[in-house]
């Protein structure tokens, strides 16, 4: 999903030098932004979000939902170079990277068309530029985009039960699994229920309970493979093979871009059938998370968390239990967590 700021990854570095007396006074690290999420308009105010995007969402027709992350796109491979723009310490080839991103956004909107698919409503889904990487003037003059910081539920935002099926392109593979740049938001470990389930997994477990399938994930091998397992035989397109976290061996874009079409018009169809289900899981939804290893060690990052209302200790530290009825609410959840590590 997201890139840490460079200020906020240097915050939670160790320093050891400083630590030894050796250096001169390290610069002070910028004060904490402490606003809780509720205090800040847009953060949680997910049931809103969800009904205005109601309104725009036709009851005719079939409405796909499309996620834009970046990882996971053709050829990228490194997260400091190709997804961040340079006034957030990257480089000029995000501008490449974002027209890929518009590219594959295209792709599965000309596929799903083809298949009968008639709007689309895409969601940026990369924090790297606080989600505003979609090229608007290339974007298919069809669809709905949305984009900006903060955002409900950042990557299932305005999700409502008028939406026929959810796509997700660029996607990476969970925490912990062999992928490029793989991550889950700012977990080492998230399940419902006992499933590990990745990003995509979430939003699939969000749009499920409100009947909505995921029904097509693109990325690396890792991420095609894992998402099959956790959510079953829903199209996959896969754009490159992982040799590491930061390497691979990539299709080209124009190559990804004819399977993208494809693979939408496929998934369109199966859905339009009755082949893809949405995910779901028996209430009431446990969920356990363990925070990234450096928010671990990061007291007020921790503790802040563990405030959070309905958090319970998960047993270990940085670990939290949480139990609930609505997968909104897990996602509200998500999207508390995000803020207190991510700020605009
Ligand atoms: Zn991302």
């Amino acid at each position: 999903m997201r890139a840490l700021p460079l200020a906020a990854a240097l915050a939670i570095l160790p320093m050891p030098l400083a630590a030894q007396g050796q250096a001169a006074a390290a610069p002070p690290a910028p004060p904490r932004d402490t606003t809780p999420p509720g205090a800040y308009f847009g953060v949680t105010e997910y049931r809103l979000a969800r009904e205005k995007l109601t309104l725009d969402t036709d009851t005719r027709g079939f409405t796909v939902y499309i996620i834009g992350d970046m990882e996971g796109l053709a050829s990228v491979v490194r997260n400091a170079t190709e997804m961040r723009p340079v006034d957030r310490g990257g480089t000029p080839q995000h501008e490449r990277f974002r027209q890929e991103l518009t590219d594959e956004v295209n792709a599965v909107i000309a596929g799903a068309r083809a298949a009968g698919a008639t709007q689309f409503i895409v969601n940026e889904g990369h924090g790297g530029t606080l989600f505003r990487n979609v090229l608007p003037d290339e974007l298919d003059p069809a669809a709905i985009l949305i984009r900006g910081y903060p955002k409900p539920i950042v990557m299932s935002t305005g999700l409502n039960p008028r939406v026929d099926a959810m796509m997700i392109v660029g996607a990476h593979a969970n925490a912990g699994s062999p992928g490029v740049i793989s991550h889950s938001f700012a977990f080492d470990s998230f399940t419902v229920n006992g499933r590990q389930l990745n990003e995509t997994g979430i939003a699939a477990f969000i749009g499920g309970e409100m009947g909505i399938p995921m029904i097509l994930a693109a990325g690396d091998d890792a991420l095609t493979s894992e998402t099959r397992e956790m959510l079953g035989p829903l199209e996959t397109v896969t754009v490159k093979t992982v040799f590491s976290g930061s390497a691979a061996a990539a299709l080209s874009p124009a190559r990804v871009h004819g399977l993208l079409r494809a693979a939408a018009a496929r998934a369109v169809r199966r859905a339009r059938a009755g082949q893809l289900r949405p995910l779901v899981l028996e209430k009431p939804y446990h969920v356990r998370l363990c925070l990234r290893r450096g928010y671990v060690r990061d007291d007020w990052v921790r503790t802040t968390v563990g405030r959070l209302p309905g958090m319970a200790d998960g047993g270990s530290p940085g670990c939290f239990a949480y139990t609930t009825s609505s997968a909104e609410e897990v996602g509200n959840l998500l999207n508390e967590i995000e803020w207190t590590v991510l700020k605009p």
